[in-house]
């Protein structure tokens, strides 16, 4: 039983259906035959992430047993309060489209260096296939001719964006995703939620647990929620929900990303040809939010009516012009910056 967090992020105690993943990993480091790469895959990205901080822990704790760091020893206490000197974490930064080549470089020159605590610097890319093509290039050396003490872990949830340099250098571990009870027990056993929190959370995740966990850590619940039920709820007549006007762009745009994209996977699943008009909001959508994610600052009732008129017209004979002129519109948007 672990006394820390595994991170600041994270909680320490492995979910139980990723027990016998890290502790297979680690007998395989006892016996010789863990790589030096291992891609991560799950459909949700911050299970995969909290399994490398699992992972990594459990590399650095000298005492680590049963798929669980020990938590009380240096490394740990280090790594729990996110200052451990052996791990580095690579993630897209705000602000930016993709994992660029200066990132990576400076990880994989922190490989080179000599370990602080134990015998391995553990380098993390979170959502690796975000890498630029020069990126991921610049990262095929480490792959190729690791330093002996090394250890990459790339997560993703597109393992067909990684280029095939990097996916043929690389383990593969896809986690399996916990069953429906096994996500509701463990979010109120282990994360404290009630019954119904736990549900809401798993709904406004899209079944998706440690992002569930993450909705409900920052307080967002009530709010993707409500923007969730308005998706459901938009009557034609009344125009954009209000709701819609009261969160940032994009706190809208997520939730509605994550609409588009469990009702294009429903609709497709069922053979539906509504499904290929959701797929297309989803990428519209993503657009958009790219280039909010940039920076772009569209005035909000201008942003608000255009992804409403889009939305109203997702399954309508229109919905292909409107979403071309959705597309061409984006370059007026900017201009608003
Ligand atoms: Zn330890």
């Amino acid at each position: 039983m672990t006394a820390e967090p595994v991170s600041a992020e994270y909680p320490a105690k492995p979910p139980v259906w990723l027990v016998d993943h890290l502790d297979q990993w680690r007998q395989r480091r006892v016996s010789g035959r863990a790589g030096h790469a291992l891609i991560v895959m799950s459909q949700d990205v911050e299970e995969a992430s909290l399994f490398c901080h699992l992972l990594a822990a459990q590399e650095f704790c000298a005492e680590a047993s049963d798929g669980s760091a020990c938590g009380q020893c240096p490394s740990c206490r280090a790594f729990g309060q996110g200052v451990h000197g052996d791990f580095c974490v690579v993630r897209r930064s705000d602000g930016k489209v993709s994992i660029g080549i200066d990132q990576i470089r400076q990880a994989t020159q922190a490989l080179q260096q000599t370990p602080l605590y134990g015998s391995i610097k553990v380098v993390l890319i979170e959502a690796a296939d975000q890498m630029t093509l020069a990126a991921a290039n610049s990262l095929l050396k480490i792959l190729e001719e690791p330093p002996g003490n090394a250890l990459v872990l790339l997560t993703t949830a597109a393992m067909w964006q990684l280029p095939p340099t990097v996916r043929s250098r690389c383990q593969r571990l896809p986690l399996p995703p916990p069953t429906a009870d096994q996500a509701k027990h463990w979010l109120e056993t282990e994360r404290g939620m009630d019954a119904e929190t736990a549900r809401r959370a798993l709904r406004l995740a899209d079944g998706k647990v440690i992002s569930a966990v993450m909705l409900e850590r920052e307080g967002a619940l009530s709010l993707y929620e409500a923007l969730a039920l308005s998706f459901d709820e938009t009557d034609p007549s009344l125009g954009p929900p209000p709701i819609w006007s009261k969160v940032s762009a994009a706190a809208l745009l997520e939730a509605l990303l994550l609409c588009a994209e469990r009702r294009g996977r429903e609709a497709v699943l069922g053979r539906q040809p509504i499904g290929t008009d959701w797929l297309r909001l989803h990428s519209c959508l993503g657009e958009l939010y790219d280039r909010v994610r940039r920076g772009a600052t569209p005035a909000q009732d201008i942003l608000v009516a255009e992804v409403y008129r889009l939305y109203r017209n997702c399954g309508h004979e229109t919905f292909d012009s409107a979403s071309s002129r959705f597309l061409t519109s984006l370059g007026r948007m900017d201009l608003t910056v």
